[in-house]
């Protein structure tokens, strides 16, 4: 049975970069499907500026018809931190004969051993890090070492074993990134055709990301309107 890809993101909010990487992916790799895991309490960022919920109703709405995305809303109900490690133990209980895929940027490879009990990733799934053409991947520390030994430039190795392999693929650049979104809308700037319409008319609906809007503790809902925005302080932290 072909692989399953397991992408997840703080998606706050989801938008064309991560749905074309997504696709490319899906079809390059031969995935069965991609599953999108919105991360439910970003172990090191902490605030979300959208709660848990509303951002996997995002997601749920930019994939709404796409064959082979899948919104998988695991990380939603856990309690304490969304640690990777975690949801893909979760995926490998459900699905104890399938190849998994974690698909990540190169940026979020960067910082992966930062990660919450990094290294026994790979007992669970195929990492898949989607490269940014003219970024260059490590070839030196851990990360060096990593790719060295677990590397592969054959799709064929993530369809025969169901973990344990590291693959490094060049996908369509979108230079577009959820901060930027949330400093548009703040702005009372117009961010359509940075994400599918239905997000966009669903974070208009709902007011999320409005500049009266402060970053929340992940899984709450937004603070009440007139609290200072505190945009700067919130920056990324890549959840793992
Ligand atoms: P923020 O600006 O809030 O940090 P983001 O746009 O980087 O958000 P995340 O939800 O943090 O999005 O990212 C989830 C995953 O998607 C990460 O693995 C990240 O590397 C990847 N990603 C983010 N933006 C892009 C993009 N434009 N193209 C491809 N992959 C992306």
């Amino acid at each position: 049975m072909r692989p399953i890809g397991v992408f997840g993101g703080t998606f706050d909010p989801i938008h064309y970069g991560h749905l074309r990487s997504a696709f490319e992916m899906l079809q390059a790799l031969r995935f069965d499907e991609v599953r999108f895991v919105p991360c439910g309490d970003p172990p090191h960022r902490g605030l979300t500026y959208a709660s848990a919920e509303q951002r996997f109703a995002l997601v749920r709405l930019a994939i709404d018809g796409q064959r082979g995305f899948v919104a998988d809303d695991r990380e939603l109900g856990r309690d304490g931190p969304s640690y990777t490690v975690d949801t893909l133990a979760s995926l490998r209980a459900e699905f104890s004969e399938r190849s998994l895929g974690l698909i990540v940027g190169m940026d979020a490879f960067l910082g992966l051993p930062g990660w919450h009990r990094w290294n026994e990733i790979l007992d669970y799934a195929h990492i898949v890090v989607a490269h940014r053409p003219g970024w260059k991947a490590p070839d030196i520390g851990v990360l060096g070492d990593l790719i060295a030994e677990r590397g592969t430039h054959r799709i064929d190795a993530l369809h025969e074993t169901t973990h344990g392999r590291l693959h490094i693929h060049a996908v369509t650049q979108l230079e577009i990134a959820s901060t930027e979104i949330r400093d548009l809308v703040a702005a009372g700037r117009d961010p359509r055709f940075l994400m599918p319409d239905a997000v966009w008319d669903a974070i208009d609906e709902l007011g999320l990301y409005a500049a009266e809007a402060a970053p929340t503790a992940a899984g709450t809902a937004p603070t009440a309107a007139g609290t200072a925005p505190t945009a700067a302080g919130a920056a990324a932290t890549r959840e793992n």
